[in-house]
């Protein structure tokens, strides 16, 4: 099934971001914590791509099983930027073949030993050239596309950045999903620009639930997100205690989550990190709300 028609239903849904195991040692536990996700039956769930492609395979055998075994719609993430147009022309061939109809198109992060060299040479510059690859006649996928309610690092500022979405969204770009949010009300202001700026496409909030002190840090750096004074405050009471963390952290993002349902936003996106009991305890909070129409 495609992604759109799940986001265009008038109905209120709920979907959960994996990522791909990094070594192989971690498979099987990997694809054991994916599968209790699956199970929970989310409207869709998404597997994310290594940026330097190292555990490409992965994405897809971990995607096309929770897509066979479990029936859940899935979003297959790929990156670009460190990659040739072969690999990826081949890496999309599998995902099709996979049977899989969604794809997140991401340039992915600029590598290190990549920042100083002539950029001429690069395959891709911007996740726009991947988009108008995955729309190419060949295909039939729907894709999405990331953004940033907080404005994307390499941005000058927010202006810009809109203009470059918008440039990507008319590329062929089917909705949007946003990067990490802990205050809806930078979402909502977000939301109001680009509705403002001509893009129409669905955007889905991306709540990313804290259930453990030391995620704190590596959260504020992967995506510099704003931390409401109250999100602090409860970090800093329950952030050494492990059971009361988790709690905690599964109660801000519910509460986040319902504030966003009740104010018109009828599908949220969770970074579930593959704890399927972080993503249980969400669920079971919303199983009164989830498929209620507007
Ligand atoms: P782009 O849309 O290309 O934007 C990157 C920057 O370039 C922005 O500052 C933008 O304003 C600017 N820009 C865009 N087009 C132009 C243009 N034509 N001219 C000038 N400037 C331009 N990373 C992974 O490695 N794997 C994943 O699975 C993954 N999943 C993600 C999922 C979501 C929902 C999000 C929000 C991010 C994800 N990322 C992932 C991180 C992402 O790869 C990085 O944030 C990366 O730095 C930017 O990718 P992008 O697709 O947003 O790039």
């Amino acid at each position: 099934m495609k992604i759109i028609e799940i986001l265009n239903k008038d109905e209120m849904s709920l979907s959960f971001e994996v990522f791909p195991p990094k070594k192989e040692t971690s498979y099987d536990s990997v694809k054991e914590a994916t599968e209790e996700i699956a199970k929970l039956k989310p409207s869709f769930m998404s597997v994310t791509y290594g940026a330097g492609g190292g555990t490409s395979s992965y994405t897809l055998d971990i995607g096309k099983n929770i897509k066979d075994k479990y029936g859940v719609p899935l979003l297959a993430h790929l990156t670009c930027i460190s990659s040739s147009r072969d690999t990826v022309k081949a890496q999309i061939e599998a995902i099709k073949n996979a049977g899989i109809k969604n794809v997140m198109a991401l340039r992915g992060d600029i590598p290190d030993d990549m920042k100083d060299s002539d950029r001429s040479n690069w395959d891709y510059h911007y996740a726009y050239e991947l988009v108008e690859q995955l729309k190419n006649d060949d295909f039939d996928f729907c894709v999405g596309g990331a953004c940033y309610p907080e404005v994307h690092p390499e941005s000058a500022n927010q202006a810009d950045d809109i203009k470059n979405l918008k440039a990507k969204v008319d590329a062929g770009v089917d909705f949007l999903t946003t990067q990490m949010v802990f205050d809806n009300n930078l979402f909502f202001n977000f939301l109001y620009k680009l509705r403002e700026a001509g893009v129409t496409v669905p955007v889905v909030p991306g709540i990313m639930p804290i259930t453990n002190g030391n995620q704190v840090e590596r959260a504020i750096k992967l995506s510099g997100a704003f931390m409401p004074q109250r999100f602090k405050t409860m970090v800093d009471k329950f952030g050494s205690d492990p059971d009361a963390m988790k709690q905690a952290g599964i109660a801000y993002a519910t509460d986040q989550i319902i504030d966003l349902y009740a104010n018109g936003i009828t599908n949220v996106h969770v970074y579930s990190m593959n704890k399927p009991d972080v993503a249980k305890g969400i669920y079971d909070n919303l199983t009164s709300i989830l498929g209620k129409k507007f």
